[in-house]
């Protein structure tokens, strides 16, 4: 048998030292770290991140080598900084910084959603690029100042590069990729290519010790924007989160990761949904009184809030915009010009964030800035109603693009969750509860009162009340999830409608045993098997062995 696993892990081990990966600062090593995990790791090691955050991190960030070399029709180059066939420099070093900037804001968004995952996924691949940008560019052979610039570009991609400034070329479809034909500044091979990937290049340490300090600097940029946006306490909170972040596998050689496959959009937007709601003390809901916090998760579904008070959805911001239009003509009509003032006001300042966002997110805003301009000539000349209908060409235009996530109603469901022990009646406190629809998941504990409140998705759904075994302490369920599908207390099937309420009574009996030892027998199963496979035995021999020895002398007092 050991024989057998033996001859199996060399194998494994043969094939996975052939999947090798050429075309960046390597990424994948059988036996060692590959140079994008050592540069990871150099960078994150003293920032108070947990080990977990550092490796997947380490993992998405190779992945974007990985999976292209596994499907090639995934291949981009600004993932890389490569520089494609016809593209100057200076344009193929912006699609890459535009990539970085776009990975970073992807990053920020979902740690602001209490998506750490999403957050970790975004982080390796723009630290990916950032890394690869060393070896596949000159950038160790400029001058200072070009460096500096160089470096400002590409955390900013409304910044030009230093003209010096060159990417190696890299052509997938040809038949030299790394040689492009006519190319002059083409990746290259060995020690004498342009590209510093390989470790034997003479420039290759230099390159890496340039990708430690900005892929540091890539996240203390990112802590820092989020730091002016939402202050330094909030940013406090989910930065922890994300910091201590805590995986789930175990055999960590094992890749491409498994987490390949993100959940929809919509499952997003559900999470974040009930990340906003979490602060308002989901907890005390009276189910009687849901119907209210049930409107105002579809408010914050369309994406009304504070700063958007006409929503992210250009059909309910145009209709809402349109219907100022009858305040304004009444508030005129009673001589009331302030209030008229006023409400265009508040949309004029909407329109305007609106117009902002979107060009911060790349979006085309020539015709709604132009739009924009004449609203606000409109107003300042007191023609109050011409400046409300302008906004909804605005806001047609630019929503869909810039908040594509909005403009489909959000389908959701609100679950309360109790778990009750069947013979007693008592809540069953701190419960684990698993809920499972066709494409997610959530793993979620009922409170010290016996029950909790989830938004998830509507339609079918099997709930599982999975036993939480553990081998002295250690939780098995945390490395293998899937077992929560077998070893259970209960199960059942249920279906959760659209924008309503579920309530989910889960009860468990454990016959006549009380309900806390039944469950510290069942959670403690392996260990008391364990205890008695290997312990007794050997307490057994030990009592034995005790016993013949106290007997011995004895017999030797007598000879
Ligand atoms: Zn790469």
């Amino acid at each position: 048998m050991v024989r057998l696993i033996g001859i199996a892990s060399l194998i494994m081990l043969l094939f996975l030292a052939q999947a090798e990966v050429v075309d960046a600062f390597n990424s994948y090593h059988p036996t060692a770290e590959s140079t994008h995990e050592e540069i990871t790791e150099e960078a994150l090691k003293d920032q108070g991140f947990s080990k977990d955050a550092i490796e997947y991190m380490e993992d998405f960030n190779t992945y974007q080598d990985w999976s292209e070399w596994r499907d090639k029709s995934k291949y981009r180059p600004e993932h890389h900084f490569d520089r494609p066939p016809g593209k100057s420099h200076a344009d193929a070093f912006k699609d890459g910084a535009r990539y970085v900037r776009a990975e970073m804001d992807k990053a920020k968004e979902y740690l602001k959603n209490c998506t750490t995952i999403g957050a970790i996924a975004a982080i390796g691949r723009a630290l990916h690029a950032v890394q690869d940008f060393f070896a596949h560019s000159n950038y160790v052979d400029l001058p200072k100042a070009d460096k500096a610039a160089a470096k400002n570009a590409l955390f900013d991609p409304a910044k030009n590069p230093p003209a010096s400034l060159k990417l190696t070329g890299y052509d997938p479809n040809a038949k030299d990729p790394y040689n492009p034909p006519g190319d002059l500044y083409p990746h290259g091979s060995g020690i004498g290519a342009n590209a510093k990937d390989s470790t034997d290049h003479p420039q290759h340490e230099e390159a890496k010790k340039a990708a430690v300090e900005a892929s540091r600097e890539t996240v203390e940029r990112m802590k820092m924007e989020l730091e002016k946006e939402l202050g330094a306490d909030k940013v406090k909170e989910l930065w922890n989160k994300f910091a201590n972040f805590k995986g789930r596998r175990i055999l960590f050689f094992l890749k491409p990761p498994p987490y390949e496959e993100y959940p929809p959009v919509e499952i997003k937007r559900i999470e974040g949904l009930g990340c906003i709601i979490r602060a308002w003390e989901l907890a005390g809901l009276d189910p009687r009184d849901y119907k209210d916090l049930m409107e105002r998760a579809n408010l914050i579904a369309q994406g009304f809030s504070p700063e958007y008070p006409y929503s992210l959805n250009a059909e309910v911001a145009a209709f809402h915009i349109t219907a100022l239009t009858a305040d304004v003509r009444d508030a005129v009509a009673s001589g009331d010009i302030q209030a008229a003032q006023d409400i265009t006001r508040t949309a004029l300042d909407y329109a305007e964030r609106i117009v902002d966002d979107a060009r911060s997110m790349d979006v085309d805003v020539d015709q709604a800035s132009a739009a924009l301009w004449e609203a606000q000539n409109l107003y300042e000349t007191g023609r109050f109603e011409g400046a409300l209908l302008t906004i909804p060409a605005i806001t047609n235009d630019l929503l869909p693009k810039a908040y594509p996530e909005f403009q489909e109603p959000l389908e959701f469901s609100l679950y309360l969750i109790r778990a009750t022990h069947a013979e007693t009646g008592r809540p069953l406190k701190n419960m684990a509860v698993t809920l499972q629809w066709p494409y997610y998941e959530a793993d979620i504990r009922v409170g010290e009162e016996g029950y909790v409140v989830l938004i998830g998705p509507s339609g079918r759904f099997e709930y599982i009340i999975p036993i939480e075994l553990n081998i002295i302490g250690l939780p098995l369920l945390d490395y293998f999830p899937q077992l929560k599908n077998y070893i259970v207390w209960t199960r059942g099937l249920g279906t959760a409608p659209e924008n309503g309420l579920t309530i989910l009574d889960i009860s468990i009996s454990t016959f006549f045993i009380p309900v806390e030892i039944a469950m510290l027998i069942a959670n403690n199963a392996i260990n008391i098997l364990l205890f008695l496979l290997v312990l007794l035995p050997i307490g057994w021999r030990l009592t034995k062995k005790l016993r013949r020895s106290s007997l011995n002398p004895s017999i030797q007092l007598h000879s």
